[in-house]
């Protein structure tokens, strides 16, 4: 009788190991499988001149540079990050896109071509933890640039004069590419009462 018994306890004990190691597993692999995709959502675009991360910034730039048949990106927090970044690239931008702010964070987030678009310039408004100054948000027109100028603060401009302020501030930037020639960013821009 006592043999039996000891041999339940026995069973039971052995069953109760099992168990906890199994528990143990799935706990590991629960683990391994919810740190994975965590590490895998962790690949944000960063911002090379200032490490921020680029993806929440409201004034968020991106520029394509061709080098022969590749397209490389640049991610830049702001203008003056990809300015920065600018003085160390070869060719200059084929395109430069900025987010309009106007539909910044909504679901009908848009980029804007960083050359049409209208900025405010030197908004006293930012977070310093997803944009570097000085804090430049861009406008699909000179009108909504105004409209938000009153809560923004800043100066309303067009691109070329943005990009000159953002260089007097980078100190010297050359925008005459070397070798290769694509559309120059300081083109003349048509005015609208031009037309
Ligand atoms: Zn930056």
């Amino acid at each position: 009788m006592m043999k039996t018994m000891t041999l339940i306890a026995k069973g039971t004990l052995r069953a109760w190991r099992f168990a906890a190691g199994m528990l143990l597993l799935a706990g590991a692999a629960a683990l391994l499988f919810w740190y994975q995709p965590v590490q895998a959502l962790d690949i944000r675009p960063i911002c090379e001149t200032c490490r921020r991360y680029t993806d929440k910034s409201p004034s968020r730039v991106m520029a394509y540079i061709e080098i022969g048949r590749h397209v490389k990106r640049l991610d830049a927090c702001s203008l003056f990050c990809l300015v920065e970044m600018l003085e160390d690239q070869e060719y200059e931008p084929t395109f430069i896109y900025v987010t309009d702010y106007a539909t910044f964070d909504t679901d009908e987030q848009m980029p804007l071509d960083a050359l049409k678009a209208w900025y405010v310039y030197d908004c006293e408004t930012g977070d310093e933890e997803k944009s570097n100054c000085p804090y430049v948000y861009a406008f699909a027109s000179e009108a909504t640039a105004r409209e938000y100028q009153d809560d923004l603060g800043g100066e309303v401009l067009d691109w070329e004069d943005t990009l000159a302020r953002i260089t007097e501030l980078t100190d010297e930037w050359e925008p005459e590419p070397v070798g290769h020639h694509h559309t120059p960013l300081k083109h003349p821009r048509t005015k609208k009462d031009d037309q």
